[in-house]
């Protein structure tokens, strides 16, 4: 492909984009395939002599894209969102565009010197204290993991790097039995040991119980083993249930632990000066991460990870073979040491965009309408006969059930939610994903696409009275 055939074709994709997003309410949200369909559609081997790519994207849109579902469908109510936005997407053509590698200062001074800039935008936006540092990652998994190897080696005082385990207590950790499994994975990976991961029960509104993990930490501490990190959510996975931080805080003051806070979700609705409340207690913490990815119509992947003590990261990190010297030395970040991988995408850009091109008050309309629809959706779903609310609603998802009069039967209830689900994402117009609350098949419905207006909302509510009543009456 030569210069002008890459301009011919960057329009006509662009184009092609912009009538997709325009039209995508006109596609199934879930792609309806069955597994297998899409492989057995492509070659065994790769072509030996280059394709025209007329035919190219010609198999895309014939095989690919029926395969695929449309997380920017405004009735995309499943997970969390994974928002784009047009100036993310124009951002991320210019990243893909200029493909540099954002290791070092010296390999693009803009991308660092841009990162520094919008994670202290960021930081600010949201209401973090100012003696906090950004670094952008790729997920909040990574972040979460960052988070944990940071612990270990202060805790450690930089041993486990340096001679491993063999010398160390026995660490144990902290977290809900609400939070991410993504915080199981990090311990698992940091060498903690998954069996020295406590997970603390919940009250009610599945935040974590302060007392219990008070406990916790005392019979561990009676048991012999050193107790290292809590990892505090503000926003589960499941229902957005907030850890109570500033008690969670006092509790690792006292006992002298790390503390992380994981609001990959939530953190977003920081930006509203009216929910900062959910993060009292911020002075405890140590680490904090966020993703824009989520709900900040940033598209995927920008996590952003906040750090009381950059030094404690980046000595955590550190490695400084001869092939990576530059002359800045340690006069300019090197956002190498400031995580897992070497190579970086320069994901700040896309960032820039986003905050720019929406400002600060127009990125906090849209969290504000989404609150306040997935309120007014809990509210019209508390009010109504058959269906229960199955979980607060503090944030913008609604955790739910169809619950007819006269059906008492929790397995059957079970059944039923699990038919209704499928039922509501076979029809193509909305799609819903299931949690466990309290060991009872849970409809999450979450109000962020990009798009998302209250008539989707509405709509939505609609259709799902409408199955759960026909699939009730066509016997149970
Ligand atoms: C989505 C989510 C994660 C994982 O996010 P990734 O960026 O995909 O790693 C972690 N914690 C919570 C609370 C989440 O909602």
């Amino acid at each position: 492909m030569n210069h002008d055939e890459f301009r011919k074709y960057a329009h006509e994709l662009v184009d092609w984009l912009a009538d997709y997003l325009q039209g995508i309410e006109k596609y199934p949200v879930r792609s309806p395939v069955k597994p297998g369909e899409i492989k057995a559609q492509l070659p065994l081997s790769p072509p030996l002599s280059g394709q025209p790519m007329d035919a190219i994207i010609q198999d895309f849109k014939d095989i690919i894209l029926p395969g695929m579902t449309h997380w920017q469908h405004p009735c995309f109510f499943a997970y969390f969102n994974a928002n784009n936005s047009f100036p993310s997407l124009l951002a991320e053509m210019l990243t893909a565009g200029m493909g540099a590698q954002c290791m070092s200062w010296q390999t693009s001074p803009a991308a660092t010197e841009l990162e520094e800039r919008v994670m202290e935008w960021l930081r600010d936006m949201i209401g973090l204290p100012a003696d906090f540092t950004g670094v952008i990652q790729d997920t909040a998994s990574t972040a979460t993991l960052c988070s944990l190897l940071s612990a270990r080696e202060k805790y450690s005082d930089f041993q486990v790097n340096e001679k491993g385990f063999s010398s160390q207590p026995r660490f144990t950790i902290y977290c809900s039995t609400e939070a991410h499994s993504s915080i199981e994975r990090a311990v698992k990976i940091a060498g903690f040991g998954r069996e020295n991961l406590r997970k603390i029960r919940v009250d009610d509104d599945f935040a974590l119980v302060p007392g219990a993990l008070k406990q916790e930490i005392v019979k561990d501490i009676a048991q012999g083993f050193t107790p290292l990190a809590v990892v505090a959510a503000i926003g589960t996975t499941g229902s957005t249930a907030i850890d109570p931080l500033r008690v969670i805080g006092e509790i690792c003051r006292e006992y002298g632990l790390w503390l992380h806070v994981d609001a990959a979700y939530a953190g977003t609705a920081l930006l509203l000066p009216e929910m900062r409340h959910i993060i009292d207690g911020l002075e405890y913490v140590d680490t904090f991460v966020f993703n824009p990815h989520k709900w900040m119509f940033t598209n995927f992947d920008c996590s952003a990870y906040f750090v009381r003590d950059k030094g404690m990261l980046i000595r955590t990190f550190e490695i400084l073979p001869e092939y990576l010297k530059t002359k800045e030395g340690q006069r300019v970040n090197n956002y190498r040491d400031w995580g897992i991988q070497l190579g970086r995408r320069f994901r700040a850009l896309k960032l820039w965009f986003v905050i720019r091109s929406f400002g600060v008050d127009g990125l906090r309309a849209k969290v504000r309408n989404h609150i306040a629809w997935a309120q007014a959706l809990a509210e019209a779903i508390e009010a109504s006969e058959d269906f229960d609310l199955l979980a607060p609603t503090p944030l913008a998802v609604i955790c739910f059930r169809f619950r007819p009069t006269g059906l008492v039967d929790e397995q059957q209830l079970d059944d039923l939610n699990a038919r209704l689900l499928e039922s509501l994402n076979e029809t193509g117009r909305v799609y819903l994903t299931h949690t466990k609350l309290k060991g009872r098949f849970t409809i999450r419905l979450v109000v962020g696409q990009t798009e998302v207006q209250e008539s989707h909302v509405t709509t939505a509510w609609g259709l799902i009275q409408e199955q759960a009543r026909r699939l009730y009456a066509g016997g149970g």
